[in-house]
């Protein structure tokens, strides 16, 4: 696959389509597969700590979340295919997990929320749920963590604990989950719950979700400078 390099790492030009299609093959081939997406927030985190683009960099698919990546890989005179959104892969892989009979595990958000959101995979994928668990543990409650996952037999792992913490835990703990996918999604259980609402079609279509984020989460505008550092970087 084609991939574009912003900022030193190599995101993946694929479409939705595609990206779903080359997870269905690496499950059915055996091979254990981690899938980040990045935004630009993320990348500019990459420059401040080398660590962190280590991890990504080991990553076997990077998927463009966001309209900066779109709008940095002009920079470099590229274009991505499309916007390939966390939020949307999860969607979509509940449903090719639906069709080729394999069981998800959902980790991370609230206790609340994850129960919500398990209780809606459940209503509309029933069967596909392996299991879940909230994303409030310290580090001695990892292994068992770990330990719930792999006792689930899940196939996939969705983890949503926040930029970084999940990538890492991708990272150290993927093969002892025993999954064969495993993927970073940010704030996708909330969106799943329905604890909270994607931005409307309009924003989505103008690539204007940041400032709907914004509007809905003001504490994050300081976060939310990243995206014009990013662009300066680029
Ligand atoms: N989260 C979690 N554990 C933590 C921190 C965050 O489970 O220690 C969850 C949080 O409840 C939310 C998701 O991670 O469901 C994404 O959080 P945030 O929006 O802060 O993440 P980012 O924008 O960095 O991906």
């Amino acid at each position: 696959m084609e991939k574009i390099k912003i900022l030193g790492i190599g995101i993946d030009n694929v479409t939705l389509e595609e990206a779903v299609e080359y997870s269905r093959k690496r499950i059915s081939s055996g091979w254990i597969t981690k899938v980040y997406t990045p935004n630009s927030e993320m990348l500019v985190e990459t420059v401040r700590d080398r660590s962190f683009e280590e991890l990504l960099m080991a990553g076997d698919l990077l998927l463009p979340d966001g309209v900066g990546l779109l709008k940095g890989a002009r920079f470099y005179k590229k274009r991505f295919k499309e916007k390939v959104a966390g939020v949307d892969y999860a969607y979509a892989l509940l449903k090719m997990a639906k069709e080729e009979g394999l069981k998800v595990f959902l980790l991370g958000g609230k206790e609340e929320v994850v129960e919500l959101a398990a209780e809606r995979v459940e209503r509309d994928h029933p069967g596909v749920l392996a299991g879940f668990h909230d994303g409030y543990f310290g580090p001695e409650g990892e292994d068992l963590v770990i330990r719930k996952i792999k006792a689930s037999g899940a196939d996939i792992l969705l983890v949503a604990l926040g930029m970084k913490k999940q990538e890492r835990f991708i990272g150290d703990h993927l093969e002892r989950c025993g999954v064969k996918l495993g993927v970073g999604v940010g704030g996708t259980v909330d969106i799943l719950a329905g604890t909270v609402m994607r931005a409307p079609e309009f924003f989505i279509r103008n690539g204007l979700e940041w400032l709907y984020r914004l509007m809905k989460q003001p504490g994050r505008f300081i976060r939310m400078l990243d995206l014009p550092r990013f662009i300066f970087l680029c």
